[in-house]
């Protein structure tokens, strides 16, 4: 037994590995008074292997108490496990992978909803000029009406002048 924990060295439990071994550890506790919890390691050395220990074990200050619940893997078990993690680790990696791309895409789309705004932005404004410029074309058409009524009303006027003018003639 590796431990500093006096609960633990006091523990009544024989070195088997079988179910009294693990109950043996239920409601006791480690050096740092904290109740001892059973764990599955999932290093590639003990894969899938049940410990018993500090909660706190690895921690600064924690006390070392510490066991093996399980015997080790024999070697099939072993290469079982190992590939196991290893695949476990692709899928992380690739998982990984999968969220940077995420997170490249939410960016690209927030700089995309950006531009948009501005692009939006813009055509308001640009369609706010064209009515200005509409309204303007209206003004100034109805300027070029007046001016035309004007000069066809001189035109008329010149014509009545000379029909007059050409009456009071013959009637001479
Ligand atoms: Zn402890």
């Amino acid at each position: 037994m590796t431990t500093g924990g006096s609960s633990l060295r006091n523990s009544n439990y024989s070195c088997q590995h079988s179910k009294p071994f693990v109950e043996a550890f239920v409601g006791g506790t480690c050096g740092c008074k904290k109740q001892l919890q059973i764990r599955t390691s999932w290093t590639k050395k003990n894969p899938g292997r049940k410990l018993v220990g500090c909660p706190n074990y690895n921690k600064p200050n924690a006390c070392k108490a510490f066991d093996w619940i399980e015997p080790e893997v024999c070697d099939k078990e072993m290469e079982i496990g190992v590939t196991l993690l290893t695949r476990l680790e692709e899928k992380d990696d690739k998982i990984k992978l999968v969220e940077a791309i995420n997170q490249e895409l939410k960016s690209n789309n927030e700089k995309l909803h950006h531009v948009t705004y501005n692009l939006s932005r813009t055509n308001n404004a640009l369609l706010h000029k064209m009515q200005e410029m509409e309204t303007q074309l209206k003004t100034l058409q109805n300027g070029q009406n007046v001016c035309n009524a004007i000069s066809r009303m001189v035109i008329i006027m010149w014509i009545l002048t000379i029909v007059v003018l050409i009456c009071n003639m013959t009637r001479k």
